[in-house]
């Protein structure tokens, strides 16, 4: 029959842009290397701001016709979640979705073979779906090998111990490989050990050891320590097969044509070779108006050029929760007064969002202050772009950790102590001026940015990586 011959490898992005974009990558990579195999993207339809995504899968749809969409049911939002984290309502509502990924999956395997289940962590709740129906599943983790690594130690921390890492407040945490991380920096939704949150992560990273195999989004010269100690079973024995596939990064082409893109390149074009420092904070990154205040105030002193991207803060708790996209920013109300006017000769402010791959790749950009999402950290790198990291959300303290003290590929933006949280104008002009004259700091970069290149040409690890992974599907 011709079912022998449809060898299908699915994949099951969470909702969130970040997440979905990165699994996009990934399908453009298979194909591109194993035109044989066909992929279908399950597509949940979430009743909340991810975002808009719809634009997006349209382009993708439009300029690589054999990835197939698939959209799920929409599934309603559960009002009784008591987390504060978005997290767990991700897992909840992916829990929700489970039967229409059971029908999806059995309808998909009448018409082709499915030879390989791959799912987001936040899709381990479907990881039994797929159990039952004798599937062979592979966890897409978007972020870090280290980051991999702190999850399948996760269990072994949370023995280790009866207080929330939240309160593990002047100690650090000893993992294995890893420089010591601070309580306070392990990723953000599994701070308080009686979230729902937590728990969500507690069950992904038990359930992430039983799968096929983990793809992750990075490349062995990057992180050559957390990849060998995983190899070891240093954070969970007997150790999960890895393969690296990594920097899939956001193509730059998918935001074509909008205006703010037409407005910040153009503005880039009058600017000199590696002069401005990029401010962006990823797809959620919300400030409170008085620290928008300090960094506008920090960048004025530093006399540097910049290109900042500016969002509302968060009016109430449903926006602090990701629920509700925030209104676009009022820029006259919420930066000091005159700011715009006296840096109007050397600043660019766009407002809520701009062009980050296409930015990152102009000449004229020298510095990048970033939240530290991995997508982001991946883009720098792939552009040679030395950073500053400034974590808000998700794993992005750990993020910094690892980048600052374990790669040495960043520099840190410091919080004012026994401020909450808050960064001042002092420290944003001095490391605005830092990332921009560090002259060690950029050559690592490059050098960074030359192993990138090389893991994704022949013979690279990654592709390497990926070769052994489609070996098993298409035999
Ligand atoms: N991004 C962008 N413009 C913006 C903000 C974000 O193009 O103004 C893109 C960015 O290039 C990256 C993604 O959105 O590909 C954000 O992913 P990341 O993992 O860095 O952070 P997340 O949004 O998942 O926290």
């Amino acid at each position: 029959s011709n079912k022998d011959y449809n060898n299908t490898v699915v994949l099951y992005p969470s909702p969130a842009m970040g997440h979905l974009i990165s699994m996009v990558e990934l399908a453009k990579l298979i194909l591109t290397h194993h035109p044989s195999l066909s992929i279908t993207i399950l597509m949940t339809t979430p009743p909340y701001n991810t975002g808009s995504t719809s634009p997006y899968i349209n382009h993708v749809s439009k300029t690589s016709p054999l990835i197939h969409f698939h959209h799920l049911p929409a599934i309603s939002l559960p009002l009784n979640s008591t987390s504060s984290h978005h997290e767990a309502l991700a897992f909840e509502l992916l829990r929700l979705n489970n039967p229409h990924v059971h029908h999806a999956l059995l309808s998909l395997s009448r018409s082709s073979t499915i030879r390989a289940f791959i799912i987001d962590i936040f899709c381990c709740v479907s990881f039994d779906v797929a159990r039952q129906l004798g599937m062979d599943t592979y966890f897409y983790f978007t972020s870090g090998a280290a980051s991999v690594g702190i999850f399948l130690y996760f269990p072994t921390l949370h023995n280790t111990t009866t207080k929330s890492f939240r309160e593990i407040d002047n100690d650090t945490l000893d993992v294995p490989e890893l420089p010591p991380i601070p309580g306070k920096d392990m990723p953000n939704p599994v701070l308080d050990r009686f979230d729902k949150a937590y728990e969500g992560f507690l069950y992904m990273s038990m359930e992430m050891p039983k799968s096929k195999g983990i793809i992750i989004n990075t490349f062995e010269s990057l992180e050559q320590r957390a990849i060998k100690a995983i190899g070891e079973g240093l954070y969970f024995n007997p150790p999960p097969p890895i393969h690296c596939v990594g920097p899939l990064i956001a193509s730059a082409d998918h935001n074509e044509g909008r205006e703010e893109e037409k407005q910040c390149l153009a503005w880039l074009d009058s600017q000199p070779t590696r002069s401005v420092v990029f401010l962006c904070f990823g797809s959620l990154g919300l400030f409170s108006k008085e620290q928008l205040g300090e960094i506008a105030i920090g960048l004025e002193r530093s006399e540097q050029r910049f290109l900042w991207v500016v969002r509302s803060p968060p009016l109430d708790e449903q926006m602090k929760r990701l629920l509700v996209a925030p209104p676009e920013p009022t820029l006259q109300n919420l930066l000091p007064e005159g700011f715009l006017d006296r840096t109007k000769d050397r600043g660019l402010v766009v407002k809520t969002w701009a062009p980050q791959v296409k930015v990152l790749n102009h000449e004229s950009i020298g510095g990048f202050v970033t939240h530290c999402g991995w997508n982001s950290i991946l883009e720098a790198l792939c552009a040679g772009v030395p950073m500053v990291a400034w974590p808000l959300y998700a794993e992005q303290r750990f993020n910094r950790v690892v980048m600052v003290e374990e790669m040495k590929l960043c520099l840190s933006m410091d919080e004012l102590e026994g401020s909450d949280g808050l960064v001042s104008a002092e420290e944003i002009e001095r490391k605005v001026r830092q990332v921009l004259m560090d002259s060690q700091l950029r050559e690592r970069t490059m050098e960074a940015r030359e192993s990138a290149k090389a893991a994704l040409s022949d013979g690279g690890s990654s592709l390497k990586g990926l070769d052994e992974l489609a070996k098993s599907w298409t035999s």
